[in-house]
């Protein structure tokens, strides 16, 4: 159901909608990728998160991002002590996420809401995609917690270990101990390797010296940064992966400063800030000579969290476009009646799903590479910069799609979609932006690593594997598949064609989530009789891989497929083929 609440003239918003329950496509692809036993141990808890995010922390959300952290640097006795001041409501929010639902544990610690064992992404992403339905500023201190964890489990030592995972992956707040990633110096944020911080060997630890440019959660206790070890070599080679603490063992604050907070455009309730290293103790994580590499073990697995993020936003989006859709009435008919909006609301829904599709599909890779398959190591290289790539780019204009489906109120901040499109413009920028991203996925895994080969045949198999998809369309998708991945080589081969980086990516995109969607669909087809997301493969053809003809009237199918999309009743296998061309 859409439209809870509204007054009079004013269209109802999403307030007191399950997020959960209004996404039937969540529980159809958890479904799809998760043991069934793990499955319905989480749905009752994926049910109250949606439940909670729909409501009181969408109100902690808004709070939060009107009321801003602000930096103090005296306590109240005098002592030069820094400290940020947060609103209630970003507490209550960090509460709910690490305290009560463990998101950023789950990958680490087992017993989780009472799971024998640790999570796997696919599943831990669906309370990251919930959680950030409501409030996307925490979304970054929950995964740079998470990721912090990782890398140090990953290549710390057993000292440091012993030390820093344990707060690290806490549940209890009195416990919990947030991690943070700096890396961004003025000098450089996509040009690494030029950093300027320094590390100078001192008594089996280092002293950190420079400062940091984009800090976010900037008073986070446990920090993994990059700094160049005094005479190591120039360029990323030189640059090593460091733990930086906020206290030290004596209680007493690190020698770094918070010198100020950003003023951002989004993620307005999370403190970023700059900072200064005046010779910081720091200790080293994994082999000084491979800081890089290691580091991007953090930004991949970021980069993935990202893609939900943005997926995320496009859905409580999506939501809210519907909900005013169905909840207004202008020139006599529902706005959710009109030929017209029905096509946008289509527009507005298809890269949700396409995205979400292929965040399973990343998630599900990344799983089976931790249990040692090479392909699907293969695939996560692959497909991380891709899914980043595109789902950050569509979350900004199906935000701004959505916003406008609700008109001038649109645009006023005591509605969630102003909100939703100021951090929807983030997601494309940290973590590498679109153009750092879509070079690593066509230079570096296609031109270096030939990832796209795994991607190529995982798409087959999951062609060859659904029975369901009909003969005509498994064919074109196969076409597709080969054309794509033909187009990334060809762009990779040749310096010159870097400028075709982004299309190239795009195109991987379009056609792995094109394939994905009809495999989903021939697969829910056979377990509940909905053919829907086949619909949606077609859609994928006609609106973003086929060339319109600026002259052509649109299809008239289209009106047909709006109609079952948009619809709640399931769709027949044999009504979906029909429309698969
Ligand atoms: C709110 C916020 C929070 C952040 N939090 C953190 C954080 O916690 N930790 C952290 O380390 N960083 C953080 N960042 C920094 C962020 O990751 C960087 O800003 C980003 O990587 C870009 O780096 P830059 O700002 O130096 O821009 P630049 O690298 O100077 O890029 C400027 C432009 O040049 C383009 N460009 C660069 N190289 C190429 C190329 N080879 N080909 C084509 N185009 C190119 C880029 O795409 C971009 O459009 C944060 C940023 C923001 C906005």
């Amino acid at each position: 159901m859409h439209g809870i609440t509204g007054s009079g003239a004013i269209a109802p918003d999403t307030t007191g909608l399950n997020f959960y329950r209004a996404d039937p496509s969540l529980s159809d692809l958890l479904q799809l990728y998760l043991p069934d036993a793990l499955f319905r141990h989480i749905e009752p808890h994926l049910d109250r998160l949606g439940a909670l995010a729909g409501d009181q922390l969408d109100q902690c959300a808004r709070l939060a991002d009107r009321h801003t952290p602000v930096l103090h640097h005296r306590d109240r006795f005098g002592r030069d002590r820094q400290w940020i001041e947060y609103h209630p409501a970003y507490r209550e929010l960090e509460r709910v996420a690490y305290g009560e639902f463990g998101i950023h544990a789950m990958s680490h610690r087992k017993g989780i809401l009472g799971w024998p064992d640790t999570y796997p992404s696919a599943a831990k992403h669906a309370f990251t995609y919930l959680f950030n339905q409501a409030e996307f500023g925490l979304g970054c201190p929950i995964n740079v917690t998470d990721g912090a964890a990782m890398l140090l489990s990953r290549f710390g030592d057993e000292a440091l270990k012993d030390k820093y995972l344990d707060g690290l992956t806490q549940t209890d707040m009195a416990l919990l101990t947030q991690g943070a990633q700096f890396m961004t110096e003025k000098e450089g944020g996509s040009d690494v390797g030029k950093l300027t911080t320094t590390a100078t060997a001192e008594n089996g630890h280092w002293r950190l010296t420079g400062e940091k440019w984009f800090c976010s959660n900037a008073d986070a206790s446990v920090v993994m940064l990059l700094a160049r070890p005094e005479g190591a070599a120039a360029g990323t080679r030189g640059v090593g992966l460091f733990l930086m603490p906020r206290l030290l063992d004596d209680g007493a604050p690190n020698r770094y400063r918070i010198v100020r907070l950003k003023d951002k455009l989004g993620t307005r309730s999370m403190a970023s800030g700059e900072i200064k290293l005046e010779g910081a103790l720091a200790y080293a994580v994994g082999r000084l000579d491979r800081g890089f590499v290691q580091m991007a073990e953090m930004v991949n697995w970021s980069r993935l969290s990202n893609g939900v993020k943005s997926t995320a936003l496009m859905r409580r989006a999506l939501h809210d476009a519907l909900t005013v859709a169905h909840g207004r009435v202008v020139f006599g008919k529902r706005i959710a009646d009109q030929p017209l909006a029905r096509r946008q609301l289509l527009k507005i829904m298809l890269p949700v799903e396409q995205a979400l599709s292929l965040c399973f599909m990343t998630a599900d890779a990344l799983d089976r590479a931790e249990a040692g398959s090479q392909e699907a190591a293969a695939l996560v290289r692959i497909l991380t910069p891709v899914l980043k790539f595109r789902s950050t780019r569509d979350a900004r204009k199906v935000c701004g799609d959505a916003l406008e489906m609700r008109g001038g109120v649109g645009y006023i901040e005591e509605f969630a979609p102003a909100r939703l499109l100021r951090d929807a413009h983030l997601g494309s920028i940290w973590e590498g932006t679109s153009n750092i991203v879509a070079l690593d996925a066509v230079t570096r895994a296609v031109g270096r690593h030939h990832a796209e080969g795994a991607l190529g045949a995982e798409l087959h198999a999951r062609l060859n594997e659904s029975p369901a998809i009909p003969q005509g369309w498994r064919d074109r998708l196969r076409t597709l598949v080969d054309r794509a991945v033909a187009f990334a080589q060809s762009v990779a081969a040749d310096p010159a064609n870097e400028a075709d980086a982004r299309r190239a990516t795009t195109t991987l995109y379009h056609v792995a989530s094109a394939v994905m969607l009809a495999w989903e669909g021939g697969r829910i087809h056979e377990r509940r009789s909905d053919a829907r997301r086949l619909l949606l493969s077609r859609l994928v053809l006609d609106h973003k891989l086929g060339r319109a003809d600026a002259f052509s009237e649109g299809s008239r199918d289209e009106a047909v497929i709006a109609d079952l999309l948009l619809g709640k009743e399931n769709v027949p296998l044999a009504v979906a083929a029909a429309y698969l061309g």
